[in-house]
């Protein structure tokens, strides 16, 4: 199968060509005819598939060959196709992608957030927009200053609509959707199923074909998956030693909350580990610089909070580490799916202290897999102090219906429901005398 099998155009294959795409992913070879057909869709797809070109591709190609248009407001065309997102970087990420993959077609595309001065967006809606990617706040906005037409719109994509509902963005859909003519084509994109998306389908889309490349809340196979049992104020040190030792290099930080990601970012900082923090109160023009420098490889660590787990495509990147576990379960797999993309393969690492314990077991049981995990027993600045073991979280969790063994001691690897050896070690942190974490020693304990 390859995209001119699909039937889209040469302008089209030659740009994705270029950009070295030679066949479709899964999830483009089954959207792209259900959105060319003219149907709704709704549509399931694993972070780091390709969805992305799985909805621009085929809306490139009805926009740039519907022979019947006629430009029907004064001067200029109206917007045709309306992309919401749930973030900014998001929003930025897929007008590029539609401007890369459009490069031979005569279509212009917008992206409109906020964070950033209206003006310029609002200079830009005075000329030629063809296809406008959006966050929800900035747009309506822009409604409310009577800036931007929505009534020519004949697509509408909604991007990571569970994240805009988890979000809160329902209220501002609902009066979005308001605005749009009732004759249209809508695609719904969603990472994660729950009861909400279901019911914003069923209200939104009309005979919708259906399609889901992954089991629902699984993660990719590409992403080794590793925990680390760890005391809540050793994470820091370990971090900055896994980063040391093992030479990484763009390592993407999640931190539950965005204090915590600005005082890991002055403590890697205090490490000369050079890091910078993207969340929601950094200015706009920050969390782009950050990205940008992420992106581009000239910044070795970048701390985010959920903001970032969501839709952001770094090619090929390496280490994921989630220095708190998140407090919903789905987030953890968004926030591994930012490595392993696209066939990528990459390791994603969780620091795990006692109280995120019942954490881990909820991700676990929405992932239906037992994660194999390392206890860290930690040393304090006293060398003789002896290592302390941290307990089991096996002995925390429901033990699998049916499984008679007797229960598992302390420090001991919890058993994968793979069959593979667990990968039970115990690393001492010892610290030196000047108290920093250079001086930790390894010591491999295999339990069995
Ligand atoms: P997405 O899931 O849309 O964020 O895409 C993930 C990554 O896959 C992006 O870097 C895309 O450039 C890349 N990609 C999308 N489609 C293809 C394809 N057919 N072949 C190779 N890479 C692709």
């Amino acid at each position: 199968m390859s995209f001119s099998n699909l039937g889209l155009s040469d302008e089209i294959i030659r740009a994705v060509t270029e950009l070295g795409y030679t066949k479709p992913t899964p999830i483009q070879m089954q959207a792209i005819p259900a959105v060319l057909s003219g149907s709704d869709l709704l549509a399931g797809a694993q972070t780091g598939t390709g969805k992305t070109a799985g909805f621009t591709l085929p809306l490139l190609h009805r926009l740039s060959s519907d022979k019947n248009f006629k430009d029907t407001s004064n001067g200029y065309s109206p917007i045709r196709a309306l992309i919401l997102t749930p973030t900014r970087e998001l929003a930025a990420q897929v007008e590029e992608s539609a401007r890369e993959y459009g490069k031979y077609l005569n279509l212009n595309t917008m992206a409109m957030f906020g964070g950033v001065s209206i003006n310029p967006q609002k200079r830009l809606l005075k000329g030629r927009v063809d296809i406008l990617v959006a966050t929800p706040g900035r747009l309506l906005d822009h409604v409310q200053q009577g800036t931007l037409n929505l009534s020519h719109i004949e697509v509408l994509v909604l991007d990571e609509a569970d994240r805009m509902l988890d979000m809160g963005f329902i209220r501002d859909i609902r009066r979005i959707l308001s605005l749009l003519p009732k004759q249209r084509q809508n695609l719904l994109f969603f990472a994660t199923f729950s009861d909400k998306i279901k019911a914003l389908a069923a209200g939104l889309l009309n005979h919708p074909k259906m399609i889901e490349v992954a089991r629902r809340n699984v993660t990719a196979e590409t992403v080794a998956q590793k925990v680390y049992k760890v005391d809540r104020d050793r994470k820091r040190q370990l971090l900055a030693h896994l980063i040391r030792e093992d030479n990484w290099y763009q390592v993407l930080v999640f931190t539950r909350t965005k204090y915590g990601a600005d005082r890991l970012v002055k403590q890697l900082g205090d490490e000369r580990i050079q890091a910078l923090a993207i969340h929601g109160n950094k200015s706009q023009t920050a969390r782009t610089h950050a990205l940008a420098k992420f992106k581009n490889g000239s910044l070795q660590v970048l701390v985010a909070t959920d903001i970032a787990a969501r839709g952001l495509d770094i090619s090929e990147l390496p280490h994921v580490v989630n220095f708190d576990l998140p407090n919903v379960p789905e987030d953890y797999v968004h926030r591994i799916g930012r490595t392993g993309r696209a066939g990528a393969s990459g390791e994603a690492i969780s620091l795990v202290s006692a109280d995120e314990y019942p954490l881990l077991r909820d991700i676990e049981k929405l992932i239906e897999q037992r994660l194999p995990f390392e206890v860290i027993a930690a040393i304090g600045a006293n060398a003789h102090s002896k290592p302390e073991a941290i307990p089991d979280a096996s002995k925390h969790r429901p033990r699998p219906q049916g499984d008679k063994r007797p229960a598992r001691s302390t420090a001991k690897a919890s058993p994968q429901t793979s069959g593979k050896q667990s990968a039970a070690r115990t690393i001492i942190g010892d610290k030196n005398s000047s108290g920093s974490s250079s001086g930790l020693r390894r010591r491999v304990k295999r339990d069995r």
